[in-house]
């Protein structure tokens, strides 16, 4: 197993510096700065995060703190957007399909613009705009409404094909859990843009390796995820979701891709930042009590959103 993982972690880091070398982008334009910016900004997202399942008294933690690094990245650096303008025909599109990870999504909406922070206080409650799964209509920059598993790929794929018949150039992205893949519809919609080279689509898939219930590999194998999309004809990236430069850099490459759709496999801690929720299934789906998010808020002040081993 760690002969195979180093095996992985080598491919990437070659397949990286190859990237790093041959284009000029995130290297120009991600300087140092900026970087520190949105890693500073996923870390405020992560504190929102708690502090809005506290106030509500329920939804679900650990794939919204494992996503902050990635909603950092797409809303602060990658996506092609205007919060004041949220219906923009040529804006990028982020389809988010594991809508339970919503607290992510709402905390970086806020924090880009498209409403006032203090709204993200009223998570889940009764004639909240900000319902326990995304609803199209009710919020500004929410693509799609979603909740109900694996549907989010077609939804995405629609908007992909529309841009092309409507000759625009925005983006297409497709957030996905790796537990929604055991929907057969996610095999269908792959299917479909691999046979119709959907080039303006990117699906970043969250391989934080948990559902509800357990870990993914125990309740129905998945791997290998690579080759099962690259079968589909995919192009495949694997990235560390914590690392935005390495992840931004997966994002460029899958824009230069011209003949295939192209799908992230984004390896992420579920929980991350917060250390007695770090990879522990439990907390998929439910939110700290005031002890627990007064201990993560001061984990996330502290020690910056950075996983606790690697401070010691
Ligand atoms: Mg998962």
């Amino acid at each position: 197993m760690n002969k195979e993982l180093n095996a992985k972690k080598k491919e990437l880091s070659s397949h990286n510096s190859k990237f790093m070398i041959h284009n000029s982008t995130p290297v120009d334009y991600l300087h140092e700065k900026k970087l520190k910016h949105l890693e500073e900004t996923a870390n405020l997202i992560r504190q929102d995060v708690v502090k809005m399942l506290l106030e509500a008294g329920s939804g679900h933690s650990a794939g919204s703190l494992g996503m902050a690094d990635i909603f950092s990245a797409f809303y602060f650096y990658i996506l092609n957007h205007n919060p004041k303008k949220p219906d923009w025909s040529e804006r990028d599109r982020l389809v988010l399909s594991n809508g339970h990870i919503c607290p992510v999504l709402y905390a970086a909406l806020a924090r880009a613009g498209y409403f006032k922070l203090d709204e993200l206080k009223t998570l889940r409650k009764l004639g909240s705009r900000l319902q326990g799964h995304p609803h199209r209509l009710s919020l500004p920059g929410v693509e799609t409404t979603s909740g109900p598993l694996g549907s989010g790929l077609s939804q995405a794929i629609g908007m992909a094909l529309a841009a092309k018949m409507n000759k625009q150039k925005h983006q297409v992205y497709c957030l996905m859990s790796d537990g929604e893949h055991q929907e057969g519809n996610v095999w269908e919609a792959a299917m479909f843009a691999g046979k119709n080279r959907m080039n303006n689509l990117t699906a970043v898939i969250d391989r934080n390796n948990i559902q509800i219930s357990g870990f993914t590999e125990e309740i129905m194998p998945l791997e290998s995820l690579r080759s099962k999309y690259e079968s589909f004809g995919w192009h495949v990236l694997e990235a560390d979701g914590h690392n935005i430069l390495e992840f931004v850099s997966a994002v460029m490459e899958a824009k230069a891709v011209f003949e295939k759709p192209t799908a992230i496999i984004a390896h992420t801690v579920p929980g991350k930042g917060v250390g007695f929720m770090e990879r522990d299934y439990l907390w998929h789906g439910i939110p700290p009590n005031k002890k627990q998010a007064s201990e993560a808020l001061k984990e996330l002040r502290t020690l910056g959103g950075k996983i606790k081993s690697e401070h010691e």
